[in-house]
């Protein structure tokens, strides 16, 4: 499957799409998107050094009101001592009271990813117009750099325990969990969802009207058939534009985590179909239900399996085959028939007659046997070069027609159920 975002320029800059206008998001959206990955680090951080921010509307430093003032800000890490000999700088050594000239203490604290710096003389003396700086502009109310930690966790695909991890490694303050966990939802899950949007949306337009072929897979959220949520992807096969993205939640579909798979192809299928576009094929993995759904709702549309999914099943199959020790020597042939069946689709020129005649015709070839009888119409023979000394190549051995090796690999070749399905391999379709 393609990914969705690429960060392969070299000088990549996550775009600051966030509006400071906070939205609510709806449904699932409103999930933290955090992976599983999230456990790595058992860190927590409370908010203890939540700064008050003062509401008397006394600042401390630049706010920023417009969303493009957020974009080219520059950023820096800079360290306490700097901080300080600065604001020693600034603000002198002696109180500016004329009977008191007591000297000027001057403090560091970290809130978010901030540092504040205060400033007070030894006799309690505030200067009257300021005694506070902060080393972030504050952004709705924000300060930047936690609004920035926040959403580039996200943007930049890495998960927020793991960045914590590393602001704690180099002893800077980051925000807490909570924090994060608020940004994500209010400002940068709705602009990514929006952005998608965006980006969906004219992906649609560019096919309005014409007839493709699209591929489809789902990715449940947790491997077995305990998985809650299942992301089915729907792409165009030739530019791989992806046209649909569903999310099925299992608690909507009978709690059956397999009727998942299917009914996020059929919000897939409607997806692409609203939009005007023409389905002409279809390829998916070898699914039961989905192959009745369009066999039945979409009895035009051609379905194909993704032969890859396909060798991948026919392997295991021949694995558990070839286990009892007296059909062990099936075990050197399997990659030679899984790849036999990947050759059998591809050269098969979409006709089933000669993709049975080339699939069968493994049965003769592993005993030996190149060219043979046909009743089928398939081809009679193997279309590898001639083998002059008839030897199999590797540390393989010809089997002969009653050993319990080729008894075992002739029923899975034979397998109803393989056979079949055939016709779904005919155009060679894989993702
Ligand atoms: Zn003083
Ligand atoms: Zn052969």
């Amino acid at each position: 499957m393609p990914i969705f975002f690429s960060n392969t320029t070299s000088n990549f800059r996550t775009a600051l799409h966030f509006s400071l206008e906070s939205r609510h998001t709806q449904g699932l959206a409103n999930c933290p998107a955090i992976g599983i990955e999230e456990l790595v680090y058992d860190t927590h951080c409370e908010d203890v050094y939540e700064e008050e921010i003062d509401q008397r509307n006394i600042t401390f430093g630049p706010r920023i009101n417009d969303a493009n003032d957020v974009k080219g800000q520059r950023c820096c890490i800079a360290y306490e001592e700097c901080l300080v000999h600065l604001a020693r700088l600034a603000v002198g050594h002696r109180c500016e009271l004329a009977d008191c000239s007591a000297r000027i203490d001057i403090s560091c604290k970290t809130v978010g990813t901030a540092m504040l710096i205060d400033w007070v003389c030894e006799n309690g003396h505030k200067p009257s117009s300021i005694s506070r700086w902060r080393s972030q502009p504050l952004v709705n109310g924000m300060r930047l750099g936690d609004l920035t930690v926040a959403a580039n966790t996200l943007y930049s695909g890495n998960n927020f325990r793991k960045i914590q991890f590393f602001f704690k490694c180099i002893n800077a303050g980051c925000i807490s969990e909570s924090s994060f966990l608020r940004i994500q939802r209010l400002y940068a899950v709705p602009s990514v969802n929006e952005m998608y949007s965006a980006m969906q949306n004219s992906a649609l337009e560019k096919f309005h009207g014409h007839s493709v072929i699209v591929m489809g897979d789902g990715r449940n959220d947790s491997p077995g058939h305990s998985a809650m949520y299942c992301t089915y992807t729907v792409v165009e096969c030739e530019s791989l534009t992806i046209l649909a993205v569903v999310v099925v939640d299992k608690r909507h579909v009978g709690k059956r985590s397999t009727n998942m798979e299917k009914e996020a192809l059929v919000r897939a299928m409607s997806i692409v179909r609203e939009a005007g576009i023409k389905v002409v094929e279809v390829v998916t993995d070898a699914h039961s239900q989905i192959a009745k759904y369009i066999r039945t709702q979409h009895p035009s549309v051609k379905h194909s399996f993704d032969v890859w999914h396909g060798a991948k099943n026919l392997c295991k199959k021949l694995n558990k085959a070839s286990t009892p020790a007296k059909c062990s020597h099936l075990r050197p042939w399997i990659r030679d028939i899984v790849d036999h069946f990947w050759y059998c689709c591809q050269h098969c020129d979409g006709s089933l007659i000669k993709l049975q005649g080339l699939w069968k015709g493994v049965l003769h070839h592993v005993r030996g046997v190149h060219e043979w009888y046909v009743g089928d119409g398939g081809p009679g023979c193997c279309l590898h070069e001639e083998m002059p000394d008839n030897q199999p190549t590797g540390n393989k051995e010809w089997m002969t027609t009653d050993s319990p090796a080729f008894v075992a690999m002739r029923k899975v070749v034979l397998d109803p159920y393989l056979i079949r399905t055939l016709p779904h391999y005919i155009n060679f379709r894989w993702e």
